[in-house]
């Protein structure tokens, strides 16, 4: 398909009162040609095993090789026929949802969403993890009520969550902290946030393990979290860097 019958294709699907409102998409488009399958995997940078016996390989390998796999699928089969969803970074789109064309909107919201928040949940776990210090310990204690506080209330929100979703740690531009849950695949980028880190309490994410135990895989996943790792996104976060 020939780039300007995409653009008849995006101008007769957006319409033009939001082209007016939000061209990016349409400039982002023209300027970069899309790759083929412009979404992909981001391997895990451990061993499937290295979190046991608090996040089983079994559970590791279906989450991230199926679950995680079956959301970039589903985008690559999206930027066939809307490259401009591959021309931003994940976070840029999920803060402007209203501008992706709507009969491919709830889809993105879902799979970008899902893309967004795995890509974050592998990064912030880890062997090894450590434990928090410096300006983002400094942050917790300012923000959540120390670490003893946090933990219990991250617990608490991950176990009142209904259905599927995530808990999740905010920072806004200015650095501060706040717990908040979102449903399904929703990612703070949705409303001008970060998500720092966060724990997956779909069922997928410890089933396998814990069965309807979810309060004991919320105990346990503590010690699978990367500090390094968190303390360097909180760095990015309040530089503005911070992707997913
Ligand atoms: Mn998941």
């Amino acid at each position: 398909m020939s780039q300007m019958s995409r653009r008849h294709l995006m101008l007769a699907a957006t319409g033009a009162a939001a082209l007016v409102a939000a061209p990016r998409f349409v400039f982002a488009q023209a300027a970069a040609p899309a790759a083929a399958t412009p979404f992909t995997l981001p391997p895990l940078t451990y061993p499937v095993a290295a979190l046991e016996p608090h996040i089983d390989a079994k559970t590791m390998e279906i989450h991230h090789d199926r679950h995680h796999a079956a959301f970039i699928g589903n985008l690559n089969t999206f930027a066939k026929d809307n490259p401009m969803i591959a021309s931003m970074s994940p976070v840029e789109v999920l803060g402007k949802l209203s501008d992706v064309p709507e009969a491919i909107r709830t889809g993105v919201r879902n799979n970008m969403g899902g893309h967004a928040n795995h890509s974050m949940f592998w990064q912030i776990m880890g062997p090894n993890g450590g434990k928090p210090e410096g300006d983002v310990l400094t942050a917790i204690d300012r923000d959540l009520g120390g670490m003893e506080k946090f933990t219990t209330d991250f617990n608490a929100a991950g176990g009142r969550q209904f259905g599927s979703g995530w808990v999740f740690v905010t920072v806004d531009k200015s650095g501060k902290l706040a717990i908040e849950n979102r449903p399904n695949q929703d990612n703070p980028a949705m409303d001008g946030k970060r998500a720092l880190m966060g724990n997956d309490v779909w069922e997928h994410a410890y089933y396998l393990n814990y069965q309807n135990r979810r309060a004991d895989y919320l105990k346990a996943w503590w010690n699978t979290v990367n500090w390094k790792v968190i303390g360097e996104r909180y760095a990015m976060a309040k530089a503005g860097t911070l992707g997913v």
